[in-house]
């Protein structure tokens, strides 16, 4: 990890407000996933936080990626485009998978030369993809339970079990091949059954496919959700991971491939933030200070991914509790009400957030006239 001296002097050289990008870290991370979990492919999810230079690092590091635009697929693309131009056809089902079930035509039309592997989820998409896109290899999405997640997921996209087989059979008959299955547990789930019950109902949907007479299907994509060390609560990855591991080599042959898609896994703890005080009052009997990054810009996961950041000193002093807010002249733009920090911090002292890496900076706005966070990216 970066020490804190480490970030005080990136700060003093770059001012604030910084998003620190620490690679080692997320090689760290790959390098977790892939020594638990042999037999997973990661399709890193470009969304929790898509800057070229993160894609890059986890594309040298032999992850593929989930993508779920054209800008995002153009920027992994970018790394494709390295390779000769025999193999990239070859590569492509290999290095990125199009998971969004909802897809516009142009989007379809765009993507079909590239024969890519797309997910659906309804009988509408399946003619949007037979018209703009029949090159595309796809997977059934669907849903499961979502039980205790920190971001539910379930109630936007997956088709019920129920009508799993009628969805894969009609892709078929309209001569598209589905190879699989995905599914999404919730985003930062810590209930390990989620899991657990989506790979079994996966397992059934296969079987029924093939006593329908279906046996073409060859991966199962376990999605998101492998949740971030924020705290002591959430056991380790290594206890999920055994029993996934128990799950797929129980329910599926060798040859099915398995890929997952983890976003947060990867970069929670890849980033830290360091802000500065440019504001203090006293109000209501409460040290309230005000910094320069807020909810409308890396603290964005406040609002969207339900996410607590902790807020810490570079130097100890006599501790209560504060409050901590952004720089808009928004009410909103609230980063803690009760933070414990030393009260006599003075304005030009430092913040910091660890473990803010994903769904952070990727949302932030311009809000108020206030560009993003600056990026600084360390042991590239
Ligand atoms: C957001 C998303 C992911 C990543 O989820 P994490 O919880 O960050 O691992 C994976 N797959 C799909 C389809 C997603 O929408």
């Amino acid at each position: 990890m970066i020490s804190n001296k480490q970030l005080q002097k990136l700060a003093a050289r770059h001012g604030t407000p910084i998003f620190v990008v620490d690679h080692d870290e997320i090689r760290r991370n790959y390098g977790q996933f892939k020594k638990h979990l042999p037999r997973v492919q990661a399709y890193y999810a470009v969304k929790a936080e898509p800057l070229p230079e993160i894609v890059k690092t986890l594309y040298d590091a032999g992850a593929s990626f989930d993508v779920a635009s054209m800008p995002e697929f153009r920027i992994v693309y970018e790394n494709i485009k390295r390779m000769p131009a025999k193999e990239r056809q070859a590569w492509i089902w290999d290095k990125i998978i199009y998971a969004n079930p909802i897809k516009a035509d142009e989007t379809l039309r765009d993507l079909d030369p590239y024969k890519p592997l797309v997910t659906y989820d309804n009988q509408e998409e399946i003619r949007k993809i037979k018209r703009c896109a029949p090159h595309a290899g796809l997977a059934l999405r669907i849903r499961v339970p979502n039980t205790g997640a920190m971001v539910e997921l379930s109630s936007k996209f997956g088709a019920a079990p129920g009508e799993a087989v009628d969805l894969i059979l009609a892709a078929v008959k309209e001569g598209l091949v589905v190879e699989g299955l995905s599914f999404h547990v919730g985003s930062q789930t810590t209930n390990f059954e989620n899991f657990v019950q989506a790979i079994n109902l996966a397992a059934d949907i296969f079987k029924e496919a093939r006593d329908r007479g279906y046996g073409r299907m060859n991966l199962v994509d376990l999605g998101g959700g492998f949740p971030a060390p924020y705290d002591e609560s959430v056991k380790p990855f290594s206890v999920l991971a055994g029993k996934i591991n128990a799950e797929i080599d129980r329910l599926f042959p060798k040859d099915i491939e398995i890929l997952a898609e983890p976003g947060r896994f990867m970069i929670a703890t890849a980033a830290t933030s360091v802000v500065k005080i440019q504001g203090k009052a006293v109000r209501d009997g409460k040290v309230c200070y005000y910094v320069d990054d807020g909810v409308y810009h890396t603290y964005s996961g406040i609002i969207f991914d339900h996410c607590h950041y902790h807020m810490k000193a570079f130097r100890k002093g006599r501790e209560q509790i504060c409050g901590v807010f952004g720089p808009t002249c928004d009410a909103l733009d609230v980063i803690s009400m009760s933070e414990n920090l030393p009260a006599d911090l003075e304005l030009g002292e430092l913040l910091y957030s660890p473990n803010i890496g994903a769904y952070s900076h990727a949302s932030s706005t311009y809000f108020n006239g206030f560009p993003p966070a600056k990026v600084v990216h360390v042991n590239r």
